[in-house]
């Protein structure tokens, strides 16, 4: 077909044929749902509450994020946080955990990515000093464990890769507790069950289980060794 251009050309464009039968397509079958602030809150919503135990709180904080699914049943079926509260019995903390959820709960609605949330949470450090967990896992402050928990809730809905171990990792890590065991007296503790008393705290995983190793320091929960 010839077409004669009377005006002046102002633009043009190369159109990809394959692209163009694509969109064509599209517009038979209609675009997934996407999540942004002019998505409404559907009346149900399912969801998980998580208790946090912190010396930091009088009372114990409860945290619940509730999830939305779009595009179910389709290839496009997404689940994501769609908002967070927390409840406590406690009122001390009562004025910035509701500033913070109704911004965590806006970051969620506005869709795009919101794991830079667990960072950056995880990262605040509280001036008066953190806590272990049990198991050892440090705990910089209580806006850290909040970020804790919602890095646990999209680990689980699968936004974010989890911190399995593979299989080298473990046999490593197998190794080091056999010659750390092998060290010690036959009280010395099972793996998995807690680290031995006296660890340290190890600065990549950030958990108490830094122990002295053939004169290496090794942490027995990531493998992380530091010689000399
Ligand atoms: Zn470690």
């Amino acid at each position: 077909m010839v077409v004669k251009i009377e005006q002046r050309i102002k633009g043009f464009q190369v159109v990809d044929e394959v692209a163009a039968m694509q969109r064509a397509a599209d517009v038979e079958t209609p675009a997934p749902v996407q999540l942004d602030e002019t998505l409404q809150r559907p009346e149900t919503l399912f969801g998980v509450t998580y208790k946090i135990n912190s010396p930091l709180s009088e009372h114990a904080l409860y945290v619940t994020i509730n999830d939305i699914l779009l595009n179910a049943g389709t290839p496009h079926e997404q689940r994501r946080p769609f908002e967070i509260f927390i409840n406590s019995k406690g009122m001390e903390h009562f004025q910035w955990i509701v500033a913070l959820t109704r911004i965590m709960s806006a970051v969620f609605r506005k869709g795009g990515d919101c794991t830079f949330l667990v960072e950056e949470l995880k990262a605040v450090f509280d001036p008066r000093g953190g806590y272990l967990k049990r198991g050892g896992v440090y705990m910089p402050s209580l806006v850290a464990e909040i970020g804790a928990v919602l890095e646990r809730h999209l680990i689980a809905i699968g936004l974010l890769a989890g911190h399995e171990l593979d299989e080298g990792q473990r046999r490593l890590l197998a190794e080091k507790w056999a010659v750390y065991q092998a060290s010690q007296d036959a009280a010395a503790v099972e793996p998995g069950e807690g680290f031995p008393p006296g660890a340290r705290l190890c600065d990549k995983c950030q958990t108490q289980a830094v122990v002295h190793l053939e004169g290496c320091a090794t942490c027995l929960n990531c493998g992380f060794s530091r010689c000399g």
